[in-house]
């Protein structure tokens, strides 16, 4: 009688362990499923030599897809940088080649208040800004360009010389508008409307 109990229990004891591990592979894998999902950068990534399509806009730094600060709501970063952020950031070393994401006209090159060096991009009813870019800027206002031809580069996280700019890190130094280090700030206006960057790329 009592064999057969612990015989019962040693059964019952396996079934469990069994089933447990059945149930930890069953969750790790959707665990890992979900994660991969939310982390990988599934972001269709071009670079000029590839862009054949008309309807796609062209990631302006390609191989970058990390993204430091969404579109939205969030914590101000610095005294002056808005609580409301109007683009994505893109952080990538200063030099860091930027391609247009779309054709279109360049409307400006040039310091502009919290952007710093900013250069804009206008295309129908379309306004793509690159902001926190190098001071030496290679487009001028008025020049045409095409998607995916190279535009700017990612600019130093202090920029000198700009009489207008009100901007300074914790030094009293100048910087590239309101930054707290190197990156591409994007910013998307449709109709005069900020527009969620991330919205306009394949994939993401
Ligand atoms: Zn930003």
């Amino acid at each position: 009688m009592e064999v057969s109990v612990i015989k019962y229990f040693k059964f019952l004891y396996s079934i469990i362990i069994l089933f447990s591990i059945f149930i930890i592979i069953f969750f790790s894998s959707t665990l890992s499923e979900s994660t991969s999902a939310n982390t990988s950068n599934n972001l269709t990534v071009y670079s000029s030599s590839t862009i054949t399509s008309t309807s796609n806009y062209v990631w302006p730094i390609p191989g970058i897809t990390r993204i430091s600060s969404y579109f939205g709501k969030r914590k101000s970063p610095t005294a002056f940088a808005s609580s409301f952020h109007k683009g994505i950031d893109i952080p990538a070393s200063p030099g860091t080649n930027i391609f247009a994401s779309m054709s279109g006209t360049v409307v400006t090159a040039g310091f502009s208040g919290s952007g710093g060096c900013t250069v804009t991009i206008k295309k129908d009813n379309i306004l793509i800004s690159y902001c926190h870019v190098s001071p030496n800027f290679i487009v001028t206002p008025g020049q045409y360009v095409e998607k995916g031809q190279l535009i700017a580069q990612v600019g130093p996280k202090n920029v000198y010389g700009f009489a207008n700019n009100k901007y300074r890190d914790s030094n009293g130094n100048p910087t590239n508008g309101a930054t707290t280090g190197p990156h591409l700030h994007l910013a998307i206006k449709e109709n005069n409307v900020y527009k969620n960057p991330l919205d306009y790329f394949d994939d993401f």
